[in-house]
């Protein structure tokens, strides 16, 4: 069973809400405070993941009925998280920010937020104003950091260090909001043990959850320049798996493991193809958890925490005793 090989996120809604819970994207179409003045990430394109429903011209409200007809019919399923997906989620005044959550709540079907954004966009005001909403449903913030090297943030043009995450994972942290890291596996320049570091120190800093997913290149992208140039190779299947089963063991146990592979849009895709093959890519990674015997957190906490390429031991940032209930 490879459920018992990590925590997954399905078993864990399910634990809470006592049946299936499925997650609809909501693209509000706030953009990204790393796209004014810059080209952004080097691996994301004019759309920033998003669904394409803002540009559309849909409401949050259509957002989330069109969402629950698809997947409730799909599914069979009655509860939902509204995840507010695209871009950069906090990038305004705490009024429209609140306004917009707050309609998509107002449908009794949706259980929970879930808020993806940026680490250094995320002001005192807003989490206040996200923990009322936090005593009505269950909410959490998903922060990218994508790597906790600083040299890694620069070369992918992240637009902030690593401090700006750990400080926001503190904020948020005391103010008993959940959080999710976001972390990319394959980024330019970065080895396994350098993964397998990062997963350490977001594991030490107290996050509640963990996306992981292979870099991918998709059109339009500064990385698909690196391709061409022959800067940046892309990942071999077997590389990716072996990076997830490496950084799964590296995580605490108490994490929440929300994802370890990606969907990438079928038309703006450039490589690695094998990655069009979900499903497949899917199963292969659950058989390797089990013929290798992979357990999430194997390596958490016994292993040095100590960033071989660095001459300094990378800065760990852990969270007070009273946070390790990791309470959601
Ligand atoms: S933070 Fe997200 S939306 Fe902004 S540039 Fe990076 S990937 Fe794109």
């Amino acid at each position: 069973m490879t459920q018992a090989h990590y925590r997954t996120l399905s078993s864990w809604l399910k634990q809470i809400f006592g049946e299936p819970v499925r997650k609809i994207s909501i693209d509000v179409g706030l953009g990204c405070p790393n796209r004014v003045s810059s080209p952004g990430c080097i691996y994301c394109n004019p759309r920033g993941s998003g669904t394409g429903a803002h540009a559309n011209g849909l409401t949050v409200s259509e957002q989330v009925a069109r969402g629950i007809e698809f997947l409730s019919h799909r599914y069979g399923c009655q509860k939902f998280i509204a995840y507010f997906q695209s871009y950069t989620n906090t990038y305004g005044p705490p009024e429209l920010l609140e306004s917009l959550y707050r309609e998509a709540l107002a449908d009794q079907r949706i259980v929970g937020l879930s808020i993806g954004t940026r680490p250094d966009c995320v002001p005192d005001a807003v989490l206040d104003m996200i923990v009322e909403i936090r005593k009505e449903k269950l909410v959490w913030i998903e922060y990218g950091l994508q790597s906790a090297h600083a040299w890694t943030l620069a070369r992918i043009n992240r637009g902030h260090d690593p401090e700006a995450f750990f400080d926001a994972v503190r904020r948020t942290r005391s103010r008993d909001i959940p959080v999710v890291a976001h972390l990319i596996l394959g980024l330019p320049g970065e080895s396994v043990q350098d993964m397998v570091t990062t997963a350490r120190a977001v594991s030490a800093a107290g996050v509640n959850g963990v996306k992981l997913h292979p870099l991918y290149i998709i059109k339009g992208t500064e990385l698909e320049n690196m391709l061409q140039k022959g800067t940046y190779a892309p990942l071999t299947e077997e590389d990716a798996i072996d990076m997830t089963l490496s950084v799964i063991q590296a995580l605490s146990p108490e994490i929440v493991v929300h994802r370890l592979t990606s969907d990438p849009h079928r038309d703006e895709l450039v490589a690695p193809l094998w990655m069009l093959d979900k499903r497949g890519v899917r199963s292969r990674l659950e058989q390797a958890l089990r013929s290798r015997d992979i357990r999430q957190g194997t390596t958490w906490g016994r292993a040095s925490l100590v960033d071989e390429e660095q001459t300094a031991p990378l800065q760990l940032h852990t969270i007070d005793a009273a946070d390790q209930s990791r309470k959601w």
